[in-house]
């Protein structure tokens, strides 16, 4: 149409005219080249696109032809991976009766099926998540109901999946000497007990139990301990408790760290019911946002992050009697600092217990760290696991992941399911999958009990995620990394290993940071494959190759602090009064380049002076627990009077991505209710605060959220962190107001934070991002999507198959003149 013309035309006009210039530049080269190889080892996927791979990248010949052969081998595998596809199906020989037809008689009677035919069709229409909740759990007992009289069903049905995957068996990993019939027995006799004295058998019976006192005798001798031991043996759950139960808590609280807040959360409730006590009372919990504990707390599970921050209103730790670095092998970027802190107080500090702990064996590089501290071992209990490999590289690992687990569920005998996957979008990914796959199927199979686990579900809905499947069905828990190590589910005896995890990786040159689905490493694989082996021999199958494992996969992962924006942690380190920071102990020390980098940001946001000091900005933006360019948009506000509309999209941005709902047979109404917060094409921070102003208006009702295609659940913890926010700009002495009528205010605040995040369209439709030019493009989930405005400022950046720039806000050139005169010069 004529007007999408003057449209093109106006747009081509302003691109000729390069109307701001960046004063810095540096190369992208590697960071790309490093992406590129990534990508290549990570998925086929992306080879076909060879103008992505090759856009803008000066690759030598060698490089090219390295890439082609590996392209060859590629579609060799593929093709491989082709013919096996053909054997399509297979037969239970037993699930036919002589005639060779199916047994009917098991299946579920008429009206039963009428009844689970209803319930799954009303989940379809439901989007409240209280309701989704319930609906679930509905269906869950009615599974159970259904279940009753049923085995198994690989031992009595036929079931034909059109899709199957072959694996080989390569190897078994070694268990330890256990007493099968021991153990069975005892768990048999716990079962007729008092809930209470159950549970104090099943303490009784970890791994760590026996040796309790030692334990406690050799932190009597020692200040620092470091102790290793299989995961699920009781390091979390108990050692905390046998540190109360012997009188360390008089004289202070027992902190243990968890790199992950479900974790904290998770491990918190479960102490609290083995002692008997209300959580957040004696037992309580700490993470970003959320504070379960009380004056009563004696024992406190935090996140490491947490920890970290209370260094800053209490430099000595004073309230603490043991501190208890809790999966230390994670190396998380918090937990590496903590390492440094900690044995620098405990110098002064004799009276402070030192514990770290750690599920892996490489216990002697925190050791020496700690000055050669004691190692602790736990001898594990394990059972053999079977590992299978792929015969050939799957091009979709979450769908072969899907199959794969109905594979298990229709061929392999009781236990249960644990699958890896990447994150929360493809945790729900893949429940919608397997309800889809699995619906209508009625008792062909099994139950099958889906159990995501969720980063934001509340503590009481996690729970059910340890609760016993009922007999006869299969539980199948999705799960995250966070199933590797920090939490341990019983009964898992099948697990799927697709392996990959999302990663944060950066680049100290560029200062580009961006979430990335890698390959785990070796040391992963192992950890995830021995959740299978932990109250029974069992069995893992990875979606990739022996060839794979052997050759791609890397030892170990690479420390955080080696591969993160550091701004945050020199910032809070220059807080606390830590100056010279290449100097600082650190087990790993990050690269000099990648500090160097995080100051000049800092710099860059005015949070510090040129001589390296905290300014009254810095100050200001070290009381809030954000990414430094996220408080800086909050200190900013104040200049822009506008600052509670700040802290309401700060709020919704740190709920992360998962506060619009669009269910499968209402995406288009889901996605014409959110265009209505997008009208004007004010930006996707501007469409978060009119959600968030909507709502609020609305008096917070959960009807408002339903008819908005609105998670309420992320809407009720935005209002939570938005209600902090209000209390820490009251503690920076941040006036309240509210200027929601002046978008540019707003988005000169916001700019004001993440200039450093600008970025320029180009013709091609792609973005170059102004600081480091590299490629992105907007999100398609962006209400900016369709609009590419000229200059945008993004919030972050995510790899999928291209590089997305995700809540994007239009800004004006000369905007970036103004707020950032150091970085930005108009050209003459
Ligand atoms: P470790 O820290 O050595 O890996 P944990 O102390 O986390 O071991 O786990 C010990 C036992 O406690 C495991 O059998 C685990 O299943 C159980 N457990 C831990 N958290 C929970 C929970 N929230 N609900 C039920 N059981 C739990
Ligand atoms: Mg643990």
């Amino acid at each position: 149409t004529q007007k999408e013309k003057e449209e093109e035309i106006r747009r081509s006009n302003a691109l000729e005219k390069d109307d701001v210039r960046v004063l810095r530049n540096s190369s992208r080269h590697e960071f790309l080249k490093k992406t590129v190889d990534k990508k290549l080892i990570e998925l086929g996927n992306y080879i076909e696109d060879e103008q992505y791979l090759f856009e803008g990248v000066k690759l030598t010949e060698a490089e090219k032809s390295d890439y082609r052969y590996k392209k060859e081998i590629y579609e060799l595998l593929t093709k491989q991976s082709e013919e096996a596809d053909n054997v399509n199906e297979y037969r239970m020989p037993d699930a036919y009766d002589q005639d060779g037809v199916v047994n009917q008689k098991k299946r579920f009677s008429a009206a039963m099926r009428h009844d689970r035919d209803r319930i799954s069709d009303e989940k379809m229409n439901s989007f409240a998540e209280q309701e989704l909740w319930e609906e679930h759990q509905i269906g869950k007992a009615s599974w159970k109901y259904g279940s009753e009289n049923k085995k198994q069903a690989s031992d009595d049905y036929q079931f034909v999946f059109e899709d199957q995957i072959d694996f080989v068996k390569a190897s078994v990993m070694d268990g330890d000497n256990v007493c099968y019939e021991e153990m069975d027995d005892s768990f048999q006799k716990s079962k007729a007990k008092s809930a209470s004295e159950a549970l104090l058998e099943e303490r009784k019976k970890l791994p760590i139990y026996p040796y309790r006192d030692e334990l406690l005798k050799a932190l009597d001798d020692h200040q620092v301990l470091v102790i290793v031991g299989e995961t699920g043996s009781g390091k979390t759950t108990q050692i905390p408790q046998y540190l109360h139960e012997v009188g360390y808590t008089k004289h202070g609280m027992i902190a243990c760290t968890q790199p992950r807040r479900v974790a904290a959360m998770s491990v918190a409730a479960r102490v609290s019911q083995e002692m008997g006590v209300k959580l957040g009372h004696e037992v309580g919990y700490s993470i970003r946002f959320e504070d379960c504990t009380s004056e009563k707390t004696i024992v406190k599970y935090m996140t490491d992050g947490m920890l970290l921050r209370e260094f800053l209103g209490e430099p000595d730790l004073a309230s603490y009697s043991v501190i208890m670095v809790d999966e230390a092998h994670e190396r998380t970027l918090s937990t590496d600092i903590l390492f440094g802190l900690v044995k620098d107080i405990s110098r002064f500090r004799p009276d402070l217990k030192l514990l770290i702990s750690s599920a892996t064996l490489d216990a002697e590089k925190f050791s020496d760290y700690f000055d050669s501290a004691p190692i602790f071992k736990i001898p594990g209990r394990r059972y053999p696991v079977e590992i299978n490999f792929t015969k050939a590289p799957e091009a979709d690992y979450l769908d072969a992941a899907i199959v794969t687990s109905l594979q298990i569920h229709v061929t392999q005998p009781p236990g249960d399911i644990l699958v890896f996957l990447t994150g929360q979008e493809e945790i729900e990914t893949a429940e919608e999958m397997l309800k889809q796959r699995t619906r209508g199927l009625g008792s062909k199979i099994a139950e099958l009990v889906i159990c995501p686990i969720d980063a934001n579900l509340p503590t009481e809905l996690q729970a059910k995620i340890f609760q016993p499947t009922p007999g006869g069905a299969r539980k199948i828990v999705l799960a995250t990394n966070i199933a590797e190590t920090s939490l341990t589910i019983d009964g898992i005896k099948y697990v799927v290993d697709p392996g990959f995890c999302k990663m944060k990786c950066y680049n100290p040159r560029t200062g580009m940071e961006s979430l990335l689905v890698t390959p785990i490493s070796k040391a992963s694989a192992m950890q995830r494959a021995g959740r299978s082996g932990r109250t029974g021999p069992g069995k893992c199958f990875r979606l990739y190759t022996a060839y794979n494992f052997h050759n791609d996969l890397d030892d170990n992962t690479v420390p955080e602090i080696q591969r993160t924006n550091l701004a945050n942690v020199v910032l809070m380190l220059k807080s606390l009064g830590i100056h010279d920071l290449i100097h600082f102990d650190f087990m790993d020390p990050p690269s000099v380049e990648a500090l160097l980098k995080a100051l000049e940001l800092l710099f860059a946001l005015s949070a510090l002076n040129k001589d390296g000091d905290l300014t009254k900005v810095g100050r200001r933006m070290a009381e809030f627990p954000l990414d430094p360019m996220l408080s800086k948009t909050i200190v900013a506000s104040e200049k822009y009077k506008c600052s509670a509309d700040i802290i309401s999209i700060a709020a919704m941005l740190s709920v992360g991505n998962s506060i619009f709902y669009r269910p499968k047979d209402k995406q288009v109404h889901a996605d014409n209710a959110r265009l209505n917060f997008h009208i004007g094409n004010v930006g996707d921070h501007i469409a978060l605060l009119k959600v968030y102003n909507s709502w609020k208006e609305s008096n917070y009702s959960a009807q408002w959220c339903y008819e908005n295609y609105i998670q309420l659940r992320s809407m009720k913890r935005a209002r939570d962190i938005r209600d902090q926010l209000e209390g820490l700009l009251e503690r920076v002495e941040i006036e309240l107001i509210s200027n929601s009528n002046d978008l540019d205010a707003i988005k000169k605040s916001i700019a004001s934070g993440f200039f450093p995040h600008s970025a320029r369209l180009q013709k091609n439709g792609g973005y170059q991002t102004i600081k480091h030019p590299q490629t992105a493009h907007i999100h398609p989930s962006s209400g900016l999507a369709e609009v590419l405005p000229i200059w945008v400022v993004y919030h972050e950046l995510v790899l999928t198959t291209k590089e997305y720039m995700r809540q994007i806000t239009e800004l004006k050139p000369n905007w970036l003149v103004e707020i950032a005169p150091h970085y930005y010069q108009l050209k003459d």
